[in-house]
C-alpha cells in the first residue's frame, strides 16, 4: 500500500467525449455558428479520424480546435483538459510533464498557452470601482555555478504593480498584478518611493476603466504594509514563482503574474470550467511568438558577484 498520497491520485482521467463536449460549449456556447457564414446548423463528419462539423448552408469545414488556443496541437485532448486541470494547483512544466506522459517542451508550451488564454480574459477586465493599488519590486536572488566558480546572481528587482477591486466583504473583485517599465535596480533604491508612484500611474492609465470620474483610487500607505488582502496575495504570488519555479525572469514574469492572479479570483468558483471558456474562445500563440514575445518589462542584465572559495582570493 502506498504510504504517501500523490498528486498522481488527484489527475482525472478524461475521457475524449467528454472533452469534446466541453470544448464545444466553450466554443460555441449559444450552439454552433458557421465560422464563414454565421449559419446554425451543422452536419458532423470525419476526415481522416478527425471530427468536423459542416456548415449546412455553405459546407465550410470546421474543426473543434480551430480558433482555439489547442488549434494545431497534436496532443491528444484529453491531456489538454488534464493540463488545464493541473493549472488549478499552479504546478512547473517538469512535474505537468511527468504526470500527463508528455515531453518536457510540450508542457512548458501547454502552460504558456493556457496562460496565453488566461492574459487574454485578462486584457478584456478593466479595474473598476474602489480600488487598492500597491507598488512592489519583484526580484531574487540564486546561486549557481559558472565553470568550478560558484557565483551569487540577483535579477534586478523589476517594478510590478498589484491592483484590485474588493467586494463589501473585502474579497476580491478583479486582481491584477503587472510587470511594469519603471526604474530597475539601484536606480529604483536611489529613487525610491517616487519610482514606485510612477509605476502606478502607468499601470492606472492602462489596467483601469473610467478614469474620467475621478481618481477613486486609495493608495496603500507603508502602513499598511503586512496586513492588506494586496500585500497577502503579493506574497503568495512571490513565494509561489520562488518555490515552485525557483525565480522567474523578466521576458515571462507577465504570464505567470496572470496565472497567479486567474487562480486566486476563481478560489471560490469553478476555475476549470473558466479556463476551458478562455481557451474555447482564445485564438493559439505559436511557439516562436511565445519565445520571441517582449515583456512589458525591459530586459534586464545579471549582475555577478563571484564568491570566495576557502583559501581562494576573489580578484
Ligand atoms: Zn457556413
Amino acid at each position: 500500500m502506498p504510504s504517501r498520497f500523490s498528486i498522481r491520485d488527484s489527475v482525472p482521467a478524461f475521457s475524449t467525449t467528454d472533452c469534446e463536449h466541453a470544448l464545444f460549449a466553450a466554443k460555441w456556447p449559444d450552439g454552433f455558428r458557421c465560422p464563414r457564414c454565421g449559419h446554425p446548423h451543422y452536419y458532423e463528419v470525419s476526415s481522416r479520424g478527425r471530427r468536423l462539423f459542416e456548415c449546412r448552408s455553405c459546407a465550410h469545414q470546421a474543426s473543434l480546435t480551430a480558433g482555439t488556443v489547442l488549434e494545431g496541437s497534436r496532443t491528444p485532448l484529453a491531456k489538454w483538459f488534464q493540463a488545464m486541470f493541473l493549472m488549478q494547483l499552479g504546478i512547473s512544466a517538469r512535474l505537468l510533464a511527468e504526470l500527463i506522459e508528455v515531453t518536457y517542451k510540450t508542457a512548458w508550451l501547454i502552460n504558456h498557452k493556457l496562460r496565453h488564454a488566461i492574459g487574454v480574459w485578462d486584457s478584456e477586465q478593466p479595474l473598476e470601482g474602489d480600488l487598492q493599488l500597491l507598488g512592489e519590486y519583484y526580484g531574487y536572488e540564486y546561486h549557481r555555478y559558472l565553470g568550478s566558480v560558484l557565483v551569487q546572481q540577483a535579477l534586478k528587482p523589476q517594478p510590478v504593480v498589484v491592483g484590485a477591486s474588493l467586494d463589501a466583504a473585502g474579497d476580491f473583485v478583479h486582481l491584477k498584478m503587472k510587470a511594469v517599465d519603471g526604474p530597475e535596480g539601484d536606480d529604483a533604491a536611489r529613487r525610491g518611493d517616487a519610482g514606485v508612484e510612477e509605476a502606478v500611474e502607468r499601470f492606472v492609465e492602462k489596467h483601469v476603466a473610467g478614469q474620467a470620474d475621478g481618481d477613486r483610487a486609495e493608495r496603500l500607505e507603508p502602513g499598511h504594509r503586512g496586513r492588506s488582502a494586496l500585500h497577502v496575495a503579493w506574497r503568495e504570488a512571490v513565494r509561489w514563482l520562488n518555490w515552485t519555479f525557483g525565480g522567474i525572469g523578466p521576458k515571462h514574469l507577465q504570464a505567470y503574474l496572470n496565472e497567479f492572479c486567474f487562480r486566486r479570483l476563481h478560489i471560490r468558483t469553478d476555475m476549470l470550467a473558466e479556463l476551458i471558456s478562455c481557451c474555447g474562445t482564445t485564438r493559439t500563440i505559436t511557439y516562436r511568438r511565445l519565445v520571441g514575445l517582449r515583456a512589458g518589462v525591459r530586459p534586464i542584465p545579471w549582475a555577478y558577484r563571484r564568491l570566495a572559495r576557502p583559501g581562494q582570493r576573489v580578484g
